[in-house]
C-alpha cells in the first residue's frame, strides 16, 4: 500500500509521546492496539482522511522516532519528530517542526484516535471562518462538586455552563507560536496557553466519539464506537 498525498491547507500536530501510565503496562500509549491497530494508526487515518489536512507532525516517544516513521510510512505522508517530557514540549517540537507555509494548525492528541473526520473539517472551518482559536466541546453530563483536600464539598458547580474540551483544537498559526512562546507554565490543552495572551477561544460541537483513550475500560469503549461506525458505514 502507498501513502496517499495530502492536499489540504491545515497542519495537525499530534502529541504522541505519552508513557500511557493509566492504560496498565503495556508500551507507548500511541502505540498500543485498538482492533488489532496501534491508536496512532487510527488518530493519522482519520487525519488524513479530511480533505482539509495538509501535514501531519506527530511528536512520538523519543526512542521509537523510527519505529513510528516504519509504522506510519504505508499509511500516510507524515513527518515524525521526537516528542518531550510533557504534552506542551511535545506539542512545541511539532510546531517547530510544522511548515509555516500552513496558516491554520490544529493540535490533536493521538490518545482521541477515533476523532471522525467531520469533526476535524468542523475545526479547521470555524478558524478559517475567522476564530483565532477553536474548541471541540460536550455538555457536562455529571453533576460537579469543588472539594478541599479532605474530601469536603466546598459546593455545587453550575453545570450549564460547563463544557468538556476535546481535540483537535484549532488555531490561527501565528496565535499557536505566540501562545507557545509566552508559556510559563504547563497547560493541559493548548487553548489554556492561547486564553493566558487573551485571545477570544471560540467552540465548536465536539463528537462521543472523539473520547480521551485513557484507561483500560475506554479501549473497550472504544471499541464499541469502532464497531458501531463500520455498522454506519455497510
Ligand atoms: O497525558 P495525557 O493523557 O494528557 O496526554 C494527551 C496526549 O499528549 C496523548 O496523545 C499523549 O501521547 C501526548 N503526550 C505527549 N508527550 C508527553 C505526554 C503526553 O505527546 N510527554
Amino acid at each position: 500500500m502507498t501513502a496517499q498525498k495530502l492536499r489540504g491547507d491545515v497542519a495537525v500536530l499530534v502529541p504522541a509521546a505519552g508513557a500511557g501510565v493509566r492504560l496498565g503496562p503495556g508500551g507507548p500509549k500511541a502505540l498500543r492496539e485498538l482492533a488489532g491497530e496501534p491508536l496512532l494508526v487510527h488518530a493519522v487515518r482519520r487525519l488524513c482522511a479530511a480533505a482539509c489536512v495538509g501535514q501531519v507532525v506527530i511528536a512520538a516517544p523519543a526512542d521509537s522516532v523510527g519505529a513510528v516513521r516504519a509504522l506510519l510510512a504505508a499509511v500516510a505522508p507524515v513527518d515524525v519528530v521526537a516528542g518531550g517530557a510533557s504534552r506542551q514540549l511535545s506539542v512545541a517540537a511539532a510546531l517547530a517542526a510544522a511548515d509555516p507555509a500552513f496558516g491554520v494548525v490544529l493540535v490533536h492528541d493521538a490518545a482521541r484516535a477515533l476523532a471522525p473526520p467531520a469533526l476535524i473539517e468542523r475545526v479547521a472551518a470555524a478558524v478559517r471562518a475567522g476564530s483565532p482559536a477553536v474548541i471541540p466541546v460536550l455538555p457536562v453530563v455529571d453533576t460537579i462538586k469543588q472539594v478541599d483536600d479532605a474530601g469536603r464539598v466546598l459546593g455545587t458547580v453550575d453545570r450549564a455552563v460547563l463544557r468538556a474540551v476535546q481535540t483537535p483544537q484549532g488555531f490561527r498559526r501565528e496565535v499557536l507560536v505566540a501562545a507557545h512562546a509566552a508559556a510559563i507554565d504547563e497547560h493541559t490543552d493548548d487553548a489554556g496557553l492561547a486564553e493566558k495572551l487573551g485571545v477570544p477561544v471560540h467552540t465548536v460541537p465536539g463528537d462521543e466519539a472523539a473520547l480521551k483513550i485513557t484507561r483500560p475500560h475506554d479501549l473497550i469503549l472504544a471499541e464499541l464506537f469502532l464497531r458501531s461506525a463500520e455498522r454506519e458505514t455497510i
